[in-house]
């Protein structure tokens, strides 16, 4: 059993028990946390992810929260957030050295812990990049459902396909279970629409995975993180799956 005053001891960053990670992630949805904490320094972090491995408690790191479905119950751990004591971003010459709660797009690596990033992007006109960078936006915003909460695209793209153009053509663009829906601008993504819930959302997502295995023989594979979630959420697919949730 870990106690919050040994965490007291280890950790001079914001600490919460049952802290709300709805507001932390782009789903805006979803339980809490039993605890949150924001480490301040590497060592801080040491500390903290020693005595959750030894007091067994399962612990993830939550960076952005834009590539997480967290389930209505919460996560019966710690999410650590490294965007407090780990935001700093230096540059030197043409290297730049992002700490891993600079918002970037990190790639969401699994297994350990990246703590800062080093790139060395192309030299350019700041002018022109900017030019490029709205043009970007707006072709963002065009094909995609920036107005609505979600997380990017729901599934992987499978070998040799795209799991939009799966969905799409299996005629699930705007199918909805309670306020989630598949977004009719972009097939691979699920919109959140008022009072959208964690269950709803894992509810399409079943729904869309037997939909596209019973059409197509296609297994999706989720490119989201399930946090909280009992192992068996996503349902078993087979050839007459669909329709399973619906
Ligand atoms: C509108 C929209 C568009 C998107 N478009 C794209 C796209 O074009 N391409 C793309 O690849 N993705 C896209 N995404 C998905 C997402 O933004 C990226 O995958 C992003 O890199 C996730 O980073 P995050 O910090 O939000 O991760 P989170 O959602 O916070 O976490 C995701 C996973 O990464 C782990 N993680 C986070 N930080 C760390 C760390 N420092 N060390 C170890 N593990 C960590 C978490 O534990 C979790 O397993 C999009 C999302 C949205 C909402």
């Amino acid at each position: 059993m870990i106690s919050i005053e040994h965490i007291r001891s280890i950790c001079s960053g914001r600490i919460a028990i049952s802290e709300p990670l709805a507001r932390m992630t782009t789903f805006r949805l979803g339980g809490p946390a039993d605890i949150y904490v924001e480490p301040a320094t590497t060592a801080e972090l040491i500390a903290l992810v020693r005595t959750f491995r030894d007091g067994d408690l399962p612990f993830l790191v939550l960076g952005n929260g834009s590539n997480v479905l967290v389930s209505d119950d919460g996560f019966r751990g710690a999410a650590i957030n490294l965007e407090h004591g780990f935001a700093r971003a230096t540059v030197d010459d043409d290297v730049v050295d992002a700490g891993a709660g600079v918002r970037l797009s990190s790639s969401g690596l699994k297994g350990d812990i990246v703590l800062s990033a080093r790139f060395t992007p192309p030299r350019g006109d700041i002018e022109s990049m900017k030019r490029r960078r709205k043009d970007l936006l707006l072709k963002r915003n065009a094909s995609q459902p920036t107005a609505f909460p979600n997380a990017g695209s729901i599934f992987k793209n499978p070998e040799g396909g795209y799991a939009a153009m799966l969905i799409q053509e299996c005629g699930l663009k705007g199918f909805r279970i309670g306020g989630a829906e598949v977004s009719e601008l972009h097939a691979n993504f699920i919109i959140g629409r008022d009072n959208a819930t964690a269950a709803d959302i894992l509810a399409v997502i079943n729904h869309v995975r037997g939909v596209v295995f019973s059409r197509r023989g296609v297994v999706l594979e989720p490119e989201i993180l399930l946090m909280g979630f009992p192992d068996n959420a996503l349902l078993p697919i087979s050839s007459d799956s669909e329709g399973v949730v619906a």
